[in-house]
C-alpha cells in the first residue's frame, strides 16, 4: 500500500510544495515510541485533519510543531525553514509563524479577554498596544465577542472561552493553524458555534490548518486531506470523501465504524 504523505505538486501549481515538511521523525517517550519514522507534507493553504485512535500519536505532532516538545530523530522543516533541528534563535523565529488552540483554552486567567489577544503581538512581534488592540477588537468582532473585551476568562462559557483562544492565536496572524481537539471540553450545545467560526475561518482566509479532532462531520467538511493514524504511522491518507466513504484499510474501517 502506498500512502501519499509526500504530496507532488502539479505541473500548473505555482505554490511551493510544501509549508509543513516531517522527515523520518520518531519521538518516543521511555519505552513507548508514540511517533514511528514519520513522513508528511502539508502545502500552503491547505487544511490537513489527522484521525485515530486515542493515543496515536495526533496530538505530539502538533506539540512538537509547537515546539513545546522535540523529536529524539527526525527533520521538521516550516516554510522551507528549519525547525528541528535548529539553533533556539531560529527556533523562535519560525515558530512565529504558528498559532495554536488548545483543548483546554489555556487563556491567561488574570488577564482581560483583551489583553490574552494584544499580549504575545505586543511582546512577541513588537506591535504597540494600540495597534495590538485595534486588531484585537477586530477579531474580537469576527469571533462574536466584541461586548467582551473587559470580560476576564472566566466569567465567559467554555465556547466563549474557545472563541477568545482562536482570535488569540489569529492575532498572531499566522501562516499555520494548529487546532488540537478544540471542541472536546465543550458542553455539547456549544460545539456548534465553535466549529462553524472554524469552517468560516477555514474558508475565508488562506491559513493553512493541521487539525485533530474527533468531529468527523467538521473533518469532512473542512479537509483537503485526511491522515489515519494508528501506532504512531500514517495508515492510510487521501481526500475527505475516500477516507470517509471508501477506506482501504480494515483498521480505518474498524476506527470510523467506533466514532460515526
Ligand atoms: P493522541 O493525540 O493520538 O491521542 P498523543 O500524541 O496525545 O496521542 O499521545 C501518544 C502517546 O504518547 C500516548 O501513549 C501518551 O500516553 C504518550 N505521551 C504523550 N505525551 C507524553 C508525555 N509528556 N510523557 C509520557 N508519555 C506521553
Amino acid at each position: 500500500m502506498s500512502v501519499e504523505t509526500h504530496p507532488e505538486p502539479s505541473a500548473t501549481d505555482a505554490s511551493p510544495a510544501e509549508l509543513i515538511r516531517l522527515d523520518k521523525v520518531s519521538k518516543r517517550f521511555g519505552a513507548n515510541t508514540v511517533l514511528d519514522q514519520l513522513d508528511f507534507s502539508v502545502r500552503p493553504g491547505k487544511h490537513v485533519t489527522l484521525i485515530g485512535p486515542s493515543g496515536s500519536g495526533k496530538t505530539t505532532i502538533l506539540r512538537l510543531l509547537m515546539t513545546l516538545t522535540k523529536p529524539d530523530e527526525g527533520t521538521i522543516t516550516l516554510d522551507g525553514q528549519p525547525l528541528f533541528p535548529a539553533p533556539e534563535k531560529q527556533v523562535r523565529e519560525v515558530r512565529k509563524k504558528i498559532g495554536m488552540v488548545f483543548q483546554q483554552f489555556n487563556l491567561f486567567p488574570n488577564m482581560s479577554v483583551l489583553r490574552n489577544i494584544t499580549e504575545a503581538p505586543v511582546q512577541v512581534l513588537g506591535l504597540s498596544r494600540d495597534e495590538a488592540e485595534a486588531r484585537a477588537r477586530e477579531l474580537l468582532e469576527m469571533v462574536g465577542l466584541a461586548d467582551k473585551c473587559t470580560a476576564r476568562p472566566t466569567q465567559l462559557s467554555g465556547g466563549q472561552q474557545q472563541r477568545v483562544a482562536i482570535a488569540r492565536a489569529l492575532a498572531m496572524r499566522p501562516q499555520v493553524l494548529l487546532l488540537d481537539e478544540v471542541t472536546s471540553a465543550l458542553d455539547p450545545e456549544l460545539v456548534a458555534g465553535v466549529l462553524d467560526l472554524l469552517r468560516d475561518i477555514a474558508r475565508s482566509t488562506d491559513i493553512t490548518m493541521l487539525c485533530v479532532t474527533h468531529e468527523m462531520g467538521f473533518a469532512r467538511d473542512i479537509s483537503d486531506q485526511v491522515l489515519m493514524f494508528d501506532g504512531g504511522r500514517v495508515i492510510e491518507s487521501g481526500t475527505p470523501e475516500k477516507i470517509f466513504s471508501d477506506p482501504e484499510q480494515e483498521r480505518t474501517r474498524e476506527f470510523l465504524g467506533a466514532v460515526l
